[in-house]
């Protein structure tokens, strides 16, 4: 159980990769700000400390890539100040060159790190990094990290078909992961809809064979991407339009949420669908819901 913190604006990014939930972006950026008032974040969080307080994570990812934010070590300290609760990163890695970046996530408890290419072509075929980005220098940022950072990191390596799909491939990426010495290493593929519609899943016999390749530590995580709630409780449409903002999210994402029946979660989405609120988009074979204005 995760509360996940948005620290930047919508696909607010130094990567537009082909495989993104959020939808394209029309640019990269590599600029660190304070994009949202580390202020308005605390007082968000203490009133949600007062009100509802129950996690086992903060996790600070979402909406794009959170290093962007200039006060997130700020924010880590913040979190840890107010409560006992773990602080995980989602990063893609881009601005771990940066020593400001490595020191301040060197505070969180948890650091998934987004690994998925073996050269610069690989790189700009999956992620699309902003052109300043060369994947040496990426490399060696993740590899500087690990060095330092004393709490749990794990790689999360994306697979696309015809992408970067090839065993030959793959072999590079497990053996440069397999460098990096993190803790858990996950292997995806596209499961929500991505920002590129021909992009296409590998299939599970595929995932089987390629995670051998990344020894003991590695697991296959598509499908099992379930968000987990409270238990019984009614549905807030105000609470599935907003998590529908952030991604696309399916019927079973609202079952775990509100401990309702696949039928009241998916007749809940319809209703919502017919007032033109959200729409419906399939892939891998499974109904995905997004707030209407997403491309
Ligand atoms: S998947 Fe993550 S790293 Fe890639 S473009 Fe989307 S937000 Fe950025």
């Amino acid at each position: 159980m995760s509360l996940g913190i948005d620290m930047v604006p919508m696909k607010t990014c130094s990567f537009n990769c082909i495989f993104c939930q959020l939808g394209c972006a029309p640019k990269t950026i590599v600029v660190r700000d304070e994009y949202v008032p580390l202020g308005e974040i605390a007082d968000e969080f203490r009133d949600w400390l007062a009100h509802s307080a129950s996690a086992s994570y903060i996790t600070l990812g979402g909406s794009g890539e959170p290093t962007l934010h200039s006060g997130i070590g700020k924010l880590i300290d913040l979190i840890h100040g107010l409560s006992s609760i773990k602080v995980a990163v989602l990063t893609n890695g881009s601005l771990l060159t940066d020593e400001d970046v490595r020191l301040s996530l060197c505070k969180a408890d948890l650091v998934k790190v987004s690994f998925s290419a073996f050269d610069d072509e690989s790189l700009r075929k999956i992620n699309s990094p902003d052109v300043g980005i060369e994947f040496n220098s990426y490399y060696n940022g993740i590899l500087d990290f690990r060095r330092s950072f004393k709490g749990e990191m794990w790689l999360e390596v994306f697979i696309v078909q015809g992408v970067n799909d090839k065993q030959s491939e793959v072999s590079k990426i497990a053996k440069m992961a397999i460098k990096i010495g993190a803790d858990r290493i996950q292997l995806n593929t596209v499961v929500r809809p991505p920002a590129n519609e021909g992009v296409k899943p590998v299939s599970h016999e595929q995932m089987l064979e390629l995670v051998k390749l990344f020894g003991s530590t590695a697991e296959i995580i598509a499908d099992q991407q379930v968000m987990t709630g409270l238990g019984k409780r009614g549905i807030d449409e105000s609470e599935i339009v907003a998590m529908a903002k952030r991604h696309p999210i399916r019927a079973l994402d609202v079952c775990a949420l509100y401990g309702c029946t696949e039928d009241e979660a998916s007749g809940k989405l319809v209703a919502l669908v017919e007032q033109g609120v959200l729409s419906r988009h399939l892939a891998s074979g499974t109904c995905y819901y997004k707030v209407m204005d997403q491309k």
